[in-house]
């Protein structure tokens, strides 16, 4: 049985990069090219990213 390896596509710049074989549904990852972040969405086996909205970086006023 082949090791899955769960390659995704950056959005923004192509980038493929590999994601760590234990990462969650909803986890946080950043390409490591262009630093842009998705979340982690794992549906059947199938891994995809969603764009990060999130509000890591815009907190204070
Ligand atoms: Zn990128």
């Amino acid at each position: 049985m082949a090791t899955q390896k769960l390659v995704v596509k950056c959005n923004v710049c192509g980038t493929e990069f590999e994601l760590p074989e234990d990462v969650m549904d909803g986890e946080i990852t950043s390409c490591p090219t262009c630093g842009a972040r998705y979340i982690v969405r794992i549906k059947g086996g199938a891994v995809s990213l969603e764009e990060f909205k999130g509000d890591v970086e815009d907190y204070g006023e």
